[in-house]
């Protein structure tokens, strides 16, 4: 029997089956996880359309109210919900604590948001208004490397927009949003919100259910591929945001000595496994020696460890898995480049890396082509700054990126220049609810947060009266 309940149609049940959760600093069994069947899935889904006519007709001020409700009690919990994150994502507990307060904000800001409708036209002849409603059933698919954050605030959209759920957390972290099944239990009517948990095995089975509106999905490029051919066949909405190779270009008149904690914070945090996070840095011949030495005591200096340890500041890599692909990337580099620091593999148990500075590694090379997710950071010398744009232009990702200059209106030039959804400019990281975040190329498709992100979980309507 497993330590955690799924949540279908307003019951905590066990899964047909279980599987540990592990913990990836010590490789030791967190908890047992339920493990849901296609049969669980289904009756999951089928609870999530029964109570969507209830939910969808619930004024927006009680959706709002509960949602607000849900975020009291995350928080009234929150210091076990971050040991239970910390345990069974790998990140330090000053994260997961912040992952917490991230996921408030996200849901009360969310909750404040109410679509409202809009009349185009009112004249003698004709009234015309364009109006928002739910779409029914939402799928919510979620990663392990925010496993908290990202669940959440999917459900939080599709809900103050008038949809039931199924929240589907990763296989590797699933605990925290079996948690938030547990709060909502005692919070939403029966059927609103129901979360099942597998071993990598029910997405196809979610993604293509006829009953399914739409799906919210969170994960690698190469799984939102698998959704939307999924998808495709009843034409359900979907929203997929994706993976990334986030460049900081700094710019030849930056301030060199102010930037390299920053950089180093923005390519590091969560062990490097953060969609948005700095993959690779281009910099200026002139600059170059410079940061790559700043980098690299900052590198040595880190604390790696066990985030339930004091001062820890970098966790291990979440999985093996990607563990595994890691060290594959840090042999790639070690051939063709030099770490010239970090990179160290401790001897285990736990998925341990420690932070590399890579450098002598160009476009072309693996690392700096291709998404690493994890703490290995290449540092590549330019001396001709179209070129650069060209090749960040060329790849396949366009999710973020940074300039870092002293000149604001060069680099935003610059920025208008570059195929992503989101730029930044002295700063990298940065978002937020009242934000839109939007994936370029392959790195997705749709809007999130914002008002911009909960319309894609409603039908535009129009109604058009003659008089
Ligand atoms: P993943 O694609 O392996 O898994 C994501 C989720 O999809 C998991 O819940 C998994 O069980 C589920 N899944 C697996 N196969 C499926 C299928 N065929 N159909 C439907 N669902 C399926 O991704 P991951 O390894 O958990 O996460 C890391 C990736 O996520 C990285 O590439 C990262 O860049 C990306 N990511 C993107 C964002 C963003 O907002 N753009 C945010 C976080 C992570």
């Amino acid at each position: 029997m497993s330590d955690y309940k799924l949540l279908i149609n307003g019951a905590l049940v066990d899964g047909d089956d279980s599987f540990d959760v592990i913990n990836p600093a010590t490789e030791q069994t967190v908890a047992v996880s339920p493990r849901a069947s296609i049969a669980q899935a289904d009756a999951a889904i089928a609870a999530a359309k029964a109570a969507f006519p209830g939910w969808s007709q619930t004024p927006f001020a009680e959706r709002s109210a509960l949602l607000n409700q849900l975020a009291d009690t995350m928080m009234a919990n929150a210091e076990e919900l971050a040991r239970v994150l910390t345990q069974e994502q790998g990140k330090p507990l000053a994260e997961a604590m912040q992952e917490i307060g991230f996921t408030e904000a996200f849901i009360r800001h969310l909750a404040s948001i109410e679509l409202q409708p809009e009349v185009l036209f009112d004249t003698d002849d004709r009234w015309v208004e364009k109006r928002h409603s739910p779409l029914g059933v939402v799928v919510a698919i979620a990663p392990w490397n925010f496993p908290l954050l990202i669940f959440t605030f999917k459900l939080a959209a599709a809900l103050i927009t008038g949809n039931t759920v199924v929240g589907k957390p990763s296989p590797t972290t699933p605990l925290t949003a079996l948690k938030m099944a547990e709060f909502c239990k005692a919070i939403f009517p029966a059927g609103v919100v129901n979360v099942v948990t597998d071993l990598n095995d029910l997405g196809p089975h979610l993604t293509s259910h006829p009953d399914v509106a739409k799906v919210s999905f969170t994960g690698s490029t190469a799984t939102g591929k698998k959704v939307m051919a999924s998808a495709a066949d009843s034409l359900k909405r979907i929203t997929l945001e994706l993976g990334g190779n986030d460049a900081a270009i700094v710019l030849d008149d930056a301030d060199i000595d102010a930037l390299i904690e920053p950089l180093f914070n923005y390519a590091f945090m969560n062990c490097g496994q953060v969609c948005l996070a700095i993959k690779r840095i281009y910099v200026p011949e002139r600059l170059y020696e410079k940061l790559v030495a700043g980098l690299s005591a900052l590198a040595a200096a880190v604390k790696v460890g066990n985030g339930l340890e004091e001062g820890v500041q970098i966790g291990p890599l979440q999985n093996a898995m990607q563990y595994q692909k890691v060290r594959e990337y840090l042999a790639d580099a070690r051939q063709h480049g030099e770490v010239v620091a970090g990179g160290e593999v401790p001897e285990g148990p736990g998925f341990f890396i420690t932070p590399a500075i890579v450098s002598g590694l160009a476009d072309g090379h693996r690392l700096v082509d291709e998404e690493q997710f994890g703490p290995l950071l290449p540092v590549v010398r330019y001396s001709d700054l179209d070129q650069v744009i060209e090749a960040i232009n060329a790849g396949p990702n366009g999710l973020a990126g940074s300039i870092w200059s002293a000149d604001l209106e060069r680099a935003k030039a610059l920025a208008y220049r570059i195929h992503t959804g989101t730029l930044w400019i002295n700063h990298h990281l940065d978002f937020g609810p009242h934000i839109p975040f939007a994936g370029a190329k392959q790195s997705g498709i749709g809007v999130e947060f914002s008002e911009e992100g909960l319309k894609e979980f409603t039908q535009l309507q129009v109604v058009n009266l003659a008089r």
